[in-house]
């Protein structure tokens, strides 16, 4: 198939209500609906390969209204090109605009997508193969009180989850009474990332970190807001200290490496730009020695499909786990072999990324490159 040329691009809407009803993150933050944007990319001989970018509001820089503003200055500009030679296609991206990752990632996806499906191959072995490893899943448990978290534990750890995403807030305090509810009835090969979205200051979080038994069995994700409060906490603490919302790039991750700032990342498939710049991401990591847990800022089964395809390539030792972003959102977008069994799942065989979108679910272009 030498001559595969990117033919049209079709962008879709979908509100997806939170499934918890209302998000609360540290800060007062709260969420009750994510505003999500579907791509779809169709080839000159008819491949049609699909992508997602779901944000999160007041979480991650970007935005419903934002993605698909930048998809309109970036889609008429990639029409002709070959979606197969990805890197090219990101240089293509990143000259019409800066930054924008999440609008770029949902096109990236799509051409993954494309280039699986041209040579019956799925996404994961076109990363470099997939691991013979079941990819643990991890659930997001929102800011809770002490009987809230104990439920939403009990009710993941029920489903088969063995990993617990759980956010905790800005207060010491209540942050304290909250991971010890979450952890107390912790059994063997569970993990916990305790997470505040960065709402913590560096002295908030050295009392809550006092406040805590030393045998807790714990990860502390994004602690603070900035690099540098972070990197101060990392150095007057010895819980380990994961990023995500500070990991967002190739050049944060080599900061991090050069400053021995983390021992783990977070990466978001959509805030770092889709597949392609997730891949060199994960190569950096791997080469640092940081362990992985592979997110997006949530997503429906598209977004899922990809976070599942680039965990795959990872190996067991290094990878922590992957969200189960499908379980935040009301709605399925796409059918596929993506099936969490006893907290775990494994990539599809199926070429590309193995989904069939529910295009009754996804309804009309709101707008279409061509
Ligand atoms: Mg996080």
């Amino acid at each position: 198939m030498a001559d595969l040329k990117i033919a049209k691009i079709d962008v879709f809407q979908l509100d997806l209500p939170y499934s918890g009803g209302v998000y609360y993150l540290s800060g007062g933050r709260e969420i009750t609906r994510f505003d999500a944007t579907f791509v779809r990319v169709t080839t000159n001989n008819g491949i049609e390969g699909w992508g997602e970018s779901t944000p999160f509001d007041q979480y991650i820089p970007s935005h419903g209204l934002g993605i698909r503003a930048a998809i309109a200055e970036i889609a008429p500009k990639l029409i002709g090109l070959d979606p197969r030679k990805v890197d090219r296609l990101n240089d293509a991206m990143d000259a019409v605009l800066l930054g924008n990752e999440s609008a770029k990632s949902a096109i990236d996806v799509a051409c993954w997508d494309v280039f699986g499906k041209s040579v019956g191959m799925p996404v994961c072995d076109l990363l470099g193969g997939r691991t013979d490893n079941p990819l643990p899943v991890i659930s997001s448990i929102p800011v809770a009180d002490e009987q809230g978290t104990r439920k939403k534990v009990e009710k993941y750890r029920a489903a088969g989850f063995t990993g617990f995403s759980v956010k905790i807030g800005s207060d010491p305090v209540a942050s304290a009474i909250q991971v010890k509810a979450a952890l107390e009835g912790q059994r063997p090969g569970e993990h916990f990332l305790i997470d505040a979205n960065g709402g913590m200051t560096v002295e908030s979080a050295l009392r809550m970190l006092k406040m805590l038994p030393n045998d807790l069995d714990f990860v502390f994700e994004a602690p603070c807001a900035t690099y540098r409060e972070s990197i101060s906490l990392r150095r007057r603490t010895n819980v380990p200290i994961i990023f995500d919302e500070l990991a967002s790039n190739e050049t944060t991750i080599a900061q991090f490496i050069a400053d021995d700032a983390v021992d783990g990342v977070g990466l978001k498939v959509s805030p770092t730009g889709g597949l392609t710049k997730g891949r060199r991401v994960r190569d950096m990591c791997m080469a640092a020695g940081y362990t992985m847990s592979v997110q997006d800022t949530t997503g429906s089964d598209i977004a899922f499909a990809a976070i599942v395809h680039l965990g795959q390539t990872i190996p067991a030792r290094n990878l922590r786990c992957v969200l189960e972003s499908r379980e935040m959102c009301v709605g399925q977008t796409a059918d596929g072999e993506f099936n969490v069994v006893n907290g775990v799942l494994t990539a599809p065989t199926a070429p590309g990324l193995g989904v069939t979108p529910r295009m009754d679910v996804l309804g009309e272009p709101v707008a279409t490159y061509a």
